[in-house]
């Protein structure tokens, strides 16, 4: 009879394992704001959250994106010179949050680059390097102050016809600030989420363990990570002259531009690695450091609480912020770390 128990026992602790294991899902990948976006959630990885997760990006998608024409962007864009477009909350807020950056880099970090951003059509077939012409007339449509907000309103007004906002270099880690809030919501404790590698590594890995996450050789990608640091409820996010880019003339033109020439911004940076809490701030960080250089780059960096670097360059020098000179590991011995 006692044995009885025990065998009961045993198949009731089966049966909830395997249970368990039939609810939990492997990590979900789905194309969505313009990149693969994967989700692990490990065991609490329900077919519920990740469609609640994914139905987010669907939903941000498709009021910021800048390549569709029937978004807020799109509407905002239509409308310029034209009259006031009344927009989403979320609209207004990674608008906002935007402008606080172009602010700290005189201009640089730019969300009215859009025109920009079409004349190179960068990430297309139709890719290649504009007229002066064409540069020229782009950049007089590309001034942040001129965007006219109303807050009380909620409207966004863009005054000269052809202007356009583009919000790529924030909208991912936006998107990943959200995700986040889903998880709290739902109490889940732990969760990687990669953006296109823009990457939020949520809650601990297990008790007293960090995650430890790798950082991209910017002269190539694909291979093993250049270096790793050891992170807890931190994001991850780098903006890199890999991420997107085409040849012409043996030239390489990658998808950073710089507001001032109408070119791809060309300083002394590979990338430029950010490590904080809250995405959206790192998102649009690692642009904007990488478009100010390492100098002003890292002053910007140093300025700003709880935000950790990592810059490397095309000497092959890799700088990281004080926080963080004890803390990472290299990899790849064609790299050096500048103390
Ligand atoms: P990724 O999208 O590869 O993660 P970033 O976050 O650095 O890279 O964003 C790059 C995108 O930001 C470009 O594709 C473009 O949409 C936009 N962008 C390009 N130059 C600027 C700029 N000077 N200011 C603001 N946004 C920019
Ligand atoms: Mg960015």
């Amino acid at each position: 009879m006692k044995h009885l128990h025990y065998c009961t026992a045993f198949t009731l602790t089966l049966l909830l394992v395997a249970t368990s294991c039939k609810q939990a899902l492997p990590p979900q990948t789905e194309f969505k704001m313009g990149t693969v976006c994967s989700i692990n959630l490990f065991e609490k990885g329900t077919p519920q959250l990740y469609s609640e997760i994914f139905q987010r990006l669907t939903d941000l998608e498709s009021i910021l994106s800048a390549n569709r024409n029937d978004t807020n962007i799109a509407e905002i864009n239509a409308k310029a010179g034209i009259a006031p477009f009344k927009a989403a909350p979320e609209t207004l807020y990674v608008l906002q949050t935007a402008l606080l950056y172009s602010e700290k880099t005189q201009g640089a970090f730019d969300p009215t680059i859009g025109p920009l951003v079409k004349a190179w059509n960068i990430g297309t077939e139709y890719a290649a390097v504009p007229s002066p012409e064409v540069i020229k007339k782009v950049r007089s449509l590309i001034d942040y102050r001129k965007i006219v907000i109303d807050p009380v309103k909620g409207t966004v007004f863009l005054p000269l016809p052809g202007m356009k906002l583009d919000l790529g270099a924030i909208a991912k880690g936006y998107a990943a600030d959200e995700i986040v809030t889903i998880l709290t919501k739902h109490k889940i404790k732990k969760a990687i989420i990669d953006l296109g590698g823009n990457i939020f590594a949520y809650g601990e890995k297990t008790p007293n363990k960090n995650w430890i996450i790798g950082i991209r050789n910017p002269e190539n990608p694909d291979e093993n990570s250049i270096l790793t640091i050891p992170v807890t409820n931190k994001t991850i996010v780098t903006s890199g002259v890999y991420e997107r880019f085409f040849e012409q003339d043996g030239i390489r033109y990658h998808h950073i531009l710089d507001p001032a020439t109408g070119f791809p911004v060309n300083n002394d940076l590979l990338s430029v690695t950010i490590i904080t809490s809250i995405s959206i701030n790192a998102d649009a960080l690692s642009t904007s450091a990488f478009l100010l250089g390492t100098d002003r780059g890292m002053a910007l960096i140093n300025s700003l609480p709880d935000t950790e670097a990592i810059f490397i360059n095309k000497k092959h020098e890799i700088r990281v912020t004080p926080g963080l000179k004890n803390n990472i590991s290299l990899k790849n011995t064609d790299y050096t770390v500048i103390q």
